[in-house]
């Protein structure tokens, strides 16, 4: 058997499509453009290159988009400053700081992500947003994750009462992917680096999502014909080499539907991070 091929080209399209049409709904009834505000501090390459996909995306859906770039030798409190600066502009909805932090900065990293106003929280980093998702409340959600549970809506997975068995459980993925699934009424298991029987516990699975950070991670005699496998891992192992947790060659051949890498989950995060800013303006609407 070969697995459907979860293209995330595709599901990225439909979701920019729908930040583009709600978007559209705000200039019209009450004259907002969404506007993101990108804080990036130091040179890190791979963050200036994040940064400008974030710009590209913005300016194609017609976003207002402020990229503040700040040198590596900035203070926490020049830092949190420019926050506070950016919370009390009502051009600007949605706020994220490109992580990761210079060295001297790291320490603070918290106490920068929770000086973002919850409302501006575009990432879904702050612990006020954490707590309203975990809750089932309205919130700003993490893009990845919420990309994920996007396509699986749109690919017309069924998520209630399936077993989901989450790989990884770090603030940006994991738990979050718990708490959406949970959400869809899934039975959710996640699992982490001290799991035992870890292949035995992916073996029930019929969502399988794997956030691990290593390369061919899930095998194929982890997973149980038919499940759907959705690999976020993003694994460098040559310069111009990606590959995601999941040994896609093999899995495929178990799986009923796949994620690749590249071109699979990567592509949502920008897509959501738009859907978040219209969000997060529609919010701020309402308060
Ligand atoms: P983290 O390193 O923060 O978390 C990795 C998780 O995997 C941890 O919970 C860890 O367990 C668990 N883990 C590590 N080794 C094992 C093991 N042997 N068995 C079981 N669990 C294990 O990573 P992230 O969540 O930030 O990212 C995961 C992957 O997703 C990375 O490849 C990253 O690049 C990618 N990513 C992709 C994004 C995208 O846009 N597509 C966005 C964000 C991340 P423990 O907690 O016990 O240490």
């Amino acid at each position: 058997m070969t697995a459907r091929l979860l293209e995330g080209k595709f599901f990225a399209a439909k979701l920019r499509e729908e930040a583009g049409q709600r978007a559209a709904k705000l200039k019209e009834k009450y004259g907002i453009t969404p506007g993101l505000a990108v804080i990036i501090v130091g040179e890190n390459p791979a963050s200036q290159v994040y940064v400008r996909n974030k710009h590209k995306a913005c300016t194609e859906l017609g976003f207002y988009s402020e990229a503040v770039e700040l040198p590596e030798t900035t203070s926490r409190s020049e830092l949190l400053a420019e926050i506070q600066r950016l919370n009390n502009d009502d051009k600007i909805h949605g706020i994220l700081v490109q992580l990761p932090l210079p060295k001297a900065l790291q320490p603070y990293e918290s106490e920068v992500l929770e000086a973002i106003d919850p409302l501006k929280d575009v990432d879904g980093f702050h612990p006020v947003n954490v707590g309203r998702l975990v809750t089932g409340q309205n919130a700003l959600i993490p893009c990845t994750p919420h990309g994920c549970i996007r396509m699986l809506e749109l690919a017309d997975i069924p998520m209630e009462g399936a077993n989901a068995v989450v790989i990884g459980r770090s603030n940006i993925v994991g738990k979050p992917m718990l708490h959406l699934l949970l959400g869809k009424n899934a039975t959710v298991t996640i699992c982490h680096s001290r799991t035992r029987n870890l292949a035995e516990i992916v073996r029930q699975a019929d969502i399988v999502v794997a956030a691990v950070g290593k390369p061919k991670f899930v095998t194929a005699d982890m997973i149980k014909p038919g499940a759907t496998v959705i690999d976020v891992g993003i694994n460098r192992i040559a310069p111009k080499k990606l590959v995601g947790d999941v040994d896609f060659e093999a899995v495929k051949e178990v799986a009923g539907a796949i994620t690749p890498v590249p071109g699979g989950v990567g592509l949502l995060t920008i897509a959501m991070l738009m859907q978040n800013t219209v969000a997060a303006a529609e919010l701020q609407l309402t308060k």
